[in-house]
């Protein structure tokens, strides 16, 4: 079988298997706990379209999920089919940012390609936060100041309560000659966040509004 889940996909599969398993310790019913398997495994299948019998009947073992153990097994399960982030190179990254004349680089060496749905580093020294987002094949740099700040809040990437920052994107001329900035919180750690992200709906939306 090949590769056929986004980390996205995967990160929303896991956060199915957790309301099933918070299903079990808080509710006796048992016709309540049987609506709730066919919930979680409607939810679960519809992330996806054109699923084969066997994609399908490997993510139907959702429903069977009784406890952390059974949900960390079948979650591994699942991670040989998970589609990793392209391969970077500093070579690809500097193409990315042609502007930006010391770049620094992220740890490639410490990539999980399977973890990813966007590529996001910091450079605290400069204020700068970097991000790498993959679009029908395409891959596009984004670059912006970005500030700490210092508390929780709702990353509009994620949308998950998080430590967030202030990312602005550099500076764009608008048709009058003007300069605008476009700012949105996201998290501090692209690492973190890329395990929160559960759709690329707001990704894609974020991506959006920050491009230059
Ligand atoms: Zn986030």
């Amino acid at each position: 079988m090949e590769r056929f889940i986004r980390n996205d996909q995967y990160n929303e599969i896991s956060n199915q298997a957790q309301i099933l398993l918070n299903g079990y310790s808080t509710v006796n019913d048992l016709n309540v706990l049987h609506a709730l398997r066919g919930l979680v495994k409607d939810k679960v299948n519809g992330l996806f379209t054109d699923l084969t019998v066997s994609q399908e009947e490997m993510l139907s073992k959702v429903e069977e999920v009784k406890d952390s153990e059974q949900a960390e097994d079948f979650l591994l399960g699942l991670e040989p089919y998970i589609l990793p982030f392209p391969p970077m190179t500093e070579a690809k990254l500097k193409k990315l940012f042609p502007k930006v004349k010391k770049l620094k680089m992220p740890d490639l060496s410490e990539l999980n390609e399977t973890n990813l749905t966007y590529l996001g580093w910091n450079d605290y020294g400069q204020e700068r936060k970097y991000l790498v987002v993959e679009r029908d094949g395409k891959l596009t740099g984004l670059k912006g100041r970005f500030t700490p700040s210092n508390k929780k809040g709702i990353c509009a990437i994620c949308h998950s309560f998080s430590e967030i920052g202030m990312f602005m994107s550099e500076s764009k001329k608008s048709q009058q000659g003007t300069y605008v900035n476009r700012g949105n919180y996201i998290c501090q750690d692209s690492v973190v966040c890329n395990t929160q992200v559960k759709s690329l709906e707001r990704l894609h939306d974020f991506q959006e509004r920050m491009k230059s």
